[in-house]
This record gives C-alpha cells, structure tokens and sequence, in this order.
C-alpha cells in the first residue's frame, strides 16, 4: 500500500540530501546509533524529521532521525569546513 506521506516524506530526503550531506561550509554527519551508519537508502524507510540548527549564526537545514533498532532520537552531528574543501 502506497501512501502519499511517504512518498512525500521520500522525496523531501532525497531533494534535500546533497545539500544537507554535502554541503558547505556546514555538513550533517551520517547519522549513528547502536554501532550503525545510516545512508541515504537507510534514511529513506526511517522516521526523519527536518530540523533547523544553528551554526555559527546561521540557520542550517539538517535531520533528526529516529532509530530503527532502539528507538532513540538521534540529534544531528556535523562537521564545519573552512575554505570550502
Ligand atoms: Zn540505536
């Protein structure tokens, strides 16, 4: 059964992945919980929820997600590149 919500909720991690993934000068780390890294195809068939944190003083898009083995909300990481590399 397809259902419209996930289909949409897909479609806004897709769109939004490069930028918040591979970004710059701010990038979201690949979310971890219990010893595993979750990748866009993980990402997809989990509970994500766009959040907006501040970094340095600008807003940037990220996600929260929740994990699918314990159930924890895990908080966005991310990482600062200077000079753009
Ligand atoms: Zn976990």
């Amino acid at each position: 059964m397809l259902r419209l919500e996930d289909v949409q909720r897909k479609l806004t991690i897709l769109h939004s992945y490069d930028k918040v993934f591979r970004g710059s000068p701010v990038r979201q780390l690949l979310p971890r919980c219990c010893g595993k890294q979750f990748d866009i195809g993980k990402l997809l068939q989990m509970e994500v929820k766009q959040i907006t944190v501040e970094v340095e003083g600008d807003q940037v898009m990220m996600f929260e997600v929740v994990c699918p083995v314990c159930g924890r909300v895990v908080p966005p990481e991310w990482e600062i590149r200077k000079n753009g590399i």
